[in-house]
């Protein structure tokens, strides 16, 4: 150490320094520290963000795979219902929101009472055999009703629009006739049939009011959804008919005329109004030899002919009340 510096060590300048580097370090240190601390803070905060983030991605996931095993049946249907419409139920099948245009009009006045009525009714056309029925019938002045399914080429449309101008009631009983098809559910079914709707409209210009179930109301294929079906036709206007007589003509060899009306008229004296199930096929032209016999064999019994019209009370299976 030389003697300059021993001067300075302990001169005021010496002294006026060291305070002024002490002040310093008092404020350089804490803003330092303070930096230090923010930046470590704000690390913090950003690592938390991306531990939130990562913790909803996980709560996303976990929801999608939740969705994705819950079960078809308690999916919800993509029709969202409109409260606000009068009639609204909550519990109101989504179905019932489709096919808007699928409606018959309603009578005026319902319930027109027929007793004593032979209602004649053939299935499964049109065939063939349509024009030598509609023949046979106007020999007789009889009206009848002709379930139909879809056939939708011309010559088929032809004849549709022959049962309407001579003046009978066309009806539906399917377009497939497929039972695994249209009995899968009721869905299925009114869809099947609102295609039907359609062709009968859209070939005769009429709107078809009566249904009848292909194999009857009950059947193997139906158990469990037919009582939906019912309500839902009869909600949107059209009426069900099975029969309480029938020709038992859906043979595979054609029977003769003379066994058609014996099977036509069995229980025949029992009923008031008498649905006669009959089949219009190409294959069966001993239904069409047997109608004039049948015709005079009813009459016989005291009963009068009319087709199903729109106020026809509708004929089931579980229907007791056309029995006399
Ligand atoms: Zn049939």
């Amino acid at each position: 150490m030389n003697g300059e510096q021993e001067r300075y060590l302990g001169s005021v300048k010496f002294f006026k320094n060291l305070i002024f580097i002490a002040v310093l370090i008092l404020i350089i240190v804490p803003t330092v520290l303070a930096i230090c601390n923010g930046r470590n803070a704000s690390r913090q905060a950003s690592r938390a963000e991306t531990l939130e983030q990562e913790r909803q991605q996980l709560e996303q996931e976990l929801a999608r795979k939740d969705a994705e095993t819950v079960p078809q049946t308690q999916a919800q249907p993509s029709w969202v219902p409109d409260e606000e419409e009068p009639g609204y139920t909550e519990d109101a099948p989504y179905y019932e929101s489709l096919y808007p245009d699928f409606y018959a009009p309603q009578p005026l006045n319902a319930e027109t009472r027929a007793e004593d009525t032979i209602y004649l009714t053939f299935d499964d056309g049109p065939s063939e055999r349509t024009l030598e029925i509609l023949d046979a019938l106007d020999r007789e002045g009889v009206k009848a009703t002709f379930f139909v399914v879809g056939r939708n080429d011309e010559i088929s449309q032809e004849r549709m629009r022959e049962i309407v101008d001579r003046g009978h009631t066309i009806a539906m009983h399917s377009y497939s006739h497929s039972y695994t098809q249209i009995y899968r559910s009721v869905e299925d079914f009114l869809d099947d049939m609102y295609r039907l709707f359609t062709l009968i409209v859209e070939a005769t210009g009429t709107v078809p009011t009566a249904f009848r179930f292909p194999g009857g109301s009950v059947n193997a294929y139906n158990t469990g959804i037919n009582q939906q079906i019912i309500s839902e036709m009869l909600r949107r206007g059209f009426t069900p008919f099975d029969w309480n007589l029938s020709a038992q003509d859906a043979t595979n060899t054609p029977l003769s005329p003379a066994q058609i009306v014996e099977n036509a008229m069995t229980g025949a004296e029992r009923v008031s109004r008498g649905v006669v199930l009959m089949h219009d096929s190409a294959a069966r032209s001993t239904t069409v030899e047997a109608l004039p016999t049948l015709i005079a064999r009813y009459r016989e019994l005291g009963f009068t002919f009319d087709r199903i019209r729109p106020d026809t009370k509708p004929v089931l299976y579980s229907y007791r009340n056309y029995e006399k």
